[in-house]
């Protein structure tokens, strides 16, 4: 039953929110969950398809423009619909559609472990013509161009003429909407059809965007048994009609292939053709079934079994399964802040990646997380640029957000001032060296990287009195801005510096020729790794003898408090209600930032500042991100109070399902997603990669029976199982030797570890 998510009413205020929950997508084409008939004009709808990495360039208008700000932004672009299918029932062609007649039965299913999506209808017309229709849908994870539609429609009373009238839609529009920050602002108009056309039987529509000069085509063919049909060609469409009698049950296939130019090069109708003419003689249920063995493969290495909480249970397999839909598999695409489910944050990759999401990767699928890494290593260049560009005279600086390497955010106080992306990045790649032992990787990428985001701390920061300190940054809280020393920024970058002489010690060891050429190539002097190690040593973490806390900053403490008690319930999130400013001169927290930082390097921080910290910032921070509550769920687990730690966790498993935040319409919360698997394994299993090993301490709320885990690591499959009384781990492949509450063990395949469980203590304030 968790392994599908059902919808049994159509009600119009709640179907643009099934439109982001029953999206579906594979990594590089996405499509939101709209019924293939439509709705009523007025109903609130955006319907979209999205290929990642696809994006026009856009203006961004400034009143005052200062030097450095980006004059122009990329954005994911909404691209030919393909989606939409009539149906005309009789002779007087009355249309099928679920908001007239009666609905007799109704059933819109997810299926996560198959990977598509139906609709089972049982319907009469308001002329009393019944039938059952039955709808499924899928976009390929084999064919990464495909998505097909297949209707079968049954007749009950019903017998007579059927004119299905199915449209390529290339007059296509992006959403928009000028009071949320969150979602795209501007005219929405980016794409012009430049081709429609019918080439042999199939419907041709090629777009362009309007400044990047990128092109995108669908390319779609028909499969029916009997019929007559007929195909006519507008200006920005192609519209075919299939005619035939309904006298029992018949099916029609739409199969549409996408392509792009950044992906397939020129001539993409010819290179869509081509991939249809390779499925001509494979059945819709072949495909099907190559689409249920991937994900069956996927949920094999990567599912989380909750005993004993079936709606928790829902979700976390619910986000597992979208992030698997959202990551991009190719060097030009990463996971957009709402995957290929909508258009929030227009298609932007952020830091989300790499602290919420990769280690979801790096654990269940390695070989993804190598290739989101890569996108970043493939945008390196422009990380150079920029950081020349704010004025540093080397090294990498990563824009906040983008698409294809440049900044994207025209708001620097909360985008570019985030400089903690870089030590971000830098920290996923040591995460994956750490979790694969990829030395080829740690070589040929990890070090380079490592290296020019080293170089842009000793840039951004400066000794002074005995310590290194980093000013003018902003943390990962975005309702505090432009700050000294945040505690984030600075222990991250530390870890980033640390970092870089490790990757140079390790290539001057064992691959020296290779840092050789890396030296030559980005100009690395020899006493540049003396300086990463030093500013690493000097490393100021503020710390506040009387809290006994990190401090989020130099100036956070001074600030007052923020009157949460006036604070009316509505002007929840803060952000859409109060000018930054506003929320900059108090202590109020948008998300976790120093807790967020004791839980990926803990090593740096006492359990008695960690724990009092916790505390502190519980008390300040609204969540209003969708990123936070994920993190304060870890680290109540970590200090011990399990049954907070699932108060928080509730809130992430079940986020866009139940809609908590309110705008899952603009596309699902993908880092909170990554978040829900964060808070099991690293939460309540206190999983840690580190340098000597995988470490568990697991938890078990009370609530559950018990809980199980399937993972990666270091080539081997891991099995844990936490129960009442004991944990068990079990692994495939070479023996390891792992810790459990702080004791080594070794485990193999011929004798799993067994380890009584450990109850934690609960929260004691220190
Ligand atoms: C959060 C950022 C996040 C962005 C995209 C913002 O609301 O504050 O931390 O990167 O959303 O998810």
């Amino acid at each position: 039953m968790t392994w599908t998510i059902k919808s049994q009413s159509i009600n119009p205020e709640r179907l643009i929110v099934e439109e982001s929950l029953f999206s579906l997508a594979n990594g590089y084409l996405g499509v939101r969950g709209n019924f293939e008939e439509g709705y009523r004009e007025t109903d609130p709808t955006i319907k979209g398809t999205y290929i990642n990495a696809f994006y026009d360039i856009t203006e961004i208008p400034y009143g005052e423009k200062l030097y450095g700000f980006p004059s122009s932004q990329q954005k994911i672009v909404n691209v030919i619909d393909a989606g939409q299918v009539n149906i005309l029932l009789g002779t007087d062609e009355e249309p099928f559609n679920l908001f007239t007649g009666e609905v007799k039965a109704y059933e819109r299913k997810l299926q996560l472990d198959k990977g598509y999506t139906e609709r089972l209808i049982h319907w009469c017309s308001p002329k009393g013509k019944e039938l059952k229709l039955y709808f499924r849908r899928f976009v390929s994870f084999e064919k990464k161009e495909l998505f097909s539609i297949q209707i079968k429609i049954e007749p009950i009373n019903f017998f007579g003429k059927v004119k299905i009238v199915s449209t390529v839609n290339g007059d296509v529009k992006n959403y928009v909407n000028e009071n949320d920050p969150r979602v795209g602002s501007g005219h929405g108009k980016l794409l012009t059809t430049i081709e429609s056309k019918m080439v042999g039987e199939y419907a041709v529509v090629v777009n362009q965007t309007t400044n990047s000069g990128l092109q995108t085509a669908c390319i779609t063919s028909y499969q029916y048994v009997e019929g007559t049909r007929t195909d006519q060609v507008r200006d920005q469409s192609v519209e075919t009609t299939i005619e035939f009698f309904l006298d029992k049950p018949r099916t029609v296939e739409k199969r549409n292939i996408y392509v792009d130019t950044r992906r397939h090069g020129e001539n993409l109708s010819e290179k869509g053709i081509d991939l249809q003419n390779q499925l001509k003689t494979v059945t819709f249920e072949e495909l099907l079934s190559e689409q249920i063995d991937y994900v069956q493969k996927f949920w094999n290495h990567a599912d989380i079994v909750i005993h004993g909480d079936d709606k928790v249970q829902e979700g976390i397999r619910f986000n597992l399964y979208h992030l698997l839909q959202s990551a991009g598999r190719d060097p030009l695409s990463n996971i957009a802040a709402k995957g290929l489910s909508g258009e929030g944050y227009e298609g932007h990759y952020f830091w989300d990646t790499e602290i919420y999401m990769l280690p979801v990767f790096i654990m269940t699928k390695p070989e993804i997380a190598k290739q989101l890494l890569l996108y970043r290593y493939s945008i390196l260049d422009h990380a150079r640029k920029r950081a020349k560009e704010m004025g540093h005279r080397k090294g990498a600086l990563f824009p906040w957000r983008t698409i294809a390497g440049g900044e994207c955010s025209s708001y620097f106080p909360a985008g570019t001032a985030q400089y903690h992306i870089s030590a971000d990045i830098a920290y996923g790649f040591v995460q994956y060296y750490l979790a694969t032992k990829d030395e080829a990787f740690f070589r040929s990428y990890a070090a380079e990287l490592l290296f020019e985001t080293a170089r842009l701390w000793l840039e951004v920061g400066h000794f002074t009195g005995g310590q290194f300190k980093i000013d003018a940054v902003t943390g990962p809280d975005e309702y505090t801005a432009i700050v000294n020393n945040n505690y984030y920024t600075n222990v991250m970058a530390k870890y980033n510096l640390k970092w870089a002489v490790k990757a140079f010690k390790k290539l001057e060891k064992d691959a020296p020729e290779l840092l050789a050429e890396l030296k030559e190539k980005i100009q690395l002097e020899n006493d540049e790794p003396d300086m990463w190690q030093e500013a690493a040593k000097k490393m100021f973490l503020p710390y506040d003898e009387q809290l006994k806390i990190n401090p989020q900053d130099d100036t956070f403490l001074q600030k007052a408090v923020w009157d949460f008690e006036h604070t009316p319930k509505d002007h929840y999130p803060l952000l859409l209600h109060y000018h930054p400013l506003t929320l900059y001169r108090y202590q109020v927290c948008k998300q976790a930032d120093t807790v967020l930082a004791h839980f990926l390097l803990e090593d740096e921080v006492t359990e008695e500042t960690m724990t009092n910290s916790y505390f502190y910032y519980e008390g300040i921070t609204t969540h209003d991100s969708s990123l936070s509550s994920c993190i304060f769920s870890i680290m109540g687990a970590k200090i011990g109070d399990i049954e907070k730690a699932y108060q928080y966790f509730i809130e992430t498993a079940r986020l866009d399902l139940d809609n908590t935040h309110g705008n899952t319409k603009d596309g699902l919360h993908l880092a909170n997603m990554g978040g829900t698997w964060l808070a099991i394994v690293f939460g309540f299993a206190g999983i840690r990669i580190k340098e000597d090993g995988l470490h568990f301490n697991p938890a078990l709320p009370n609530k559950w029976e018990g809980y199980e885990c399937s993972l990666q690591y270091c080539g081997r499959a891991i099995h844990l199982k936490v129960e009442k009384e004991r944990i068990v781990i079990e692994i495939s492949g070479n023996p390891l030797k792992v810790s459990v509450y702080s004791k080594t063990y070794q485990v193999s395949e011929q004798s799993s570890l067994i380890v009584p469980m450990t109850k934690k203590e609960s929260g004691v304030r220190l």
